[in-house]
């Protein structure tokens, strides 16, 4: 079990893969797991779309990371896609009887095509209560998002913070943040994180910018800051993209070792099924 591993293992080193999009060829992200292995990593994470529309690819790459690459798998599942209590314990069980141990709680974002009306009346409304019957239900290392600059539905640190210490009662073993580039925000936002009696390991997220036209969709999606030295990368070589792209994973490169510099319990990178990202930044 992942949780494992932050006794035995620091620092813990783990990737994240997406399912590919239903109407395209899901070979690719079995070819890319077969590389991903060579990397080592304690734990591979495979998202799940807000609506559960990836539901069943999520479960088949899960199984595919535990079984055939021998790697702990975890699973994202968002309370947005849950219809009610049987649904969650059915695709627990899948899970469980599959040998996946680790699973994700989260609540997930309204998803393209539900109502204002639907999402609002969502069987589970925080994730805290959707891990809390995770939690009754199998013994699964469970993991919990975080959000070193502030979730964008917060109204400070403080209330972001005390909602965690929340979820992080219910039984969540170790989080993983939200991807950000500033190193001071993610420490000011484990100080208080500690000093708030949340003891449990924090992965930090990180992931490297490639492309100028990534960065609106990042702001956008996560809400984090670009610090000047990195946005001033970016524009110098916004007309060369294999410049820009060195750049974006040096600067993920020098944050990684920062953090490591100050003993954090490991990195979770978002390697969005690019064995490449992941060979330059691990190896
Ligand atoms: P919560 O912990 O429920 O928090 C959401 C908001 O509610 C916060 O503002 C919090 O302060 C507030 N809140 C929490 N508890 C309470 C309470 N008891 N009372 C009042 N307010 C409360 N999305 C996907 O769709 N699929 C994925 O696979 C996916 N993977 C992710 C992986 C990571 C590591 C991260 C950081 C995010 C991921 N997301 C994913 C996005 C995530 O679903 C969204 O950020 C979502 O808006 C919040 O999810 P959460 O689990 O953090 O929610």
């Amino acid at each position: 079990m992942i949780k494992d591993y932050f006794h035995k293992n620091r620092p813990v080193y783990s990737l994240e893969v997406f399912p590919p999009k239903q109407d395209t060829d899901i070979t690719s992200i079995y070819d890319s797991l077969d590389k991903f292995k060579e990397l080592h990593p304690h734990f591979i994470s495979v998202t799940y779309g807000a609506g559960g529309t990836t539901s069943e690819n999520t479960f088949a790459i899960a199984s595919y990371i535990q079984n055939q690459c021998g790697i702990e798998a975890l699973t994202h599942l968002t309370c947005a896609a849950i219809p009610d209590k049987l649904f969650l314990t059915n695709f627990l069980t899948n899970l469980y009887r599959n040998g996946i141990r680790n699973i994700l709680g989260l609540r997930g974002d309204q998803p393209r095509g539900m109502s204002d009306e639907q999402f609002a009346s969502r069987y589970y409304e925080h994730a805290s209560d959707l891990i809390a019957d995770i939690k009754d239900a199998y013994p699964f290392s469970v993991a919990g998002a975080c959000y070193p600059e502030i979730h964008q539905e917060a109204a400070s640190l403080e209330e972001d913070v005390a909602h965690l210490k929340i979820k992080v009662d219910k039984g969540v073993d170790f989080l993983i943040t939200q991807l950000f580039y500033d190193n001071e925000a993610f420490f000011r936002f484990l100080d208080k994180a500690r000093s708030t009696g949340i003891d449990i390991p924090v992965l930090p997220g990180l992931m490297p910018i490639m492309t100028a036209g990534q960065v609106k969709n990042i702001i956008e999606l996560s809400g984090c800051a670009i610090p000047d030295h990195l946005r001033h990368a970016i524009d110098k070589y916004r007309d060369s993209p294999a410049d820009l792209k060195k750049a974006g994973l040096d600067y993920t490169k020098q944050q990684m070792d920062d953090l490591l510099a100050h003993g954090v319990d490991g990195i979770h990178l978002y390697s969005m099924n690019k064995v490449e990202t992941a060979k330059y930044i691990f190896d």
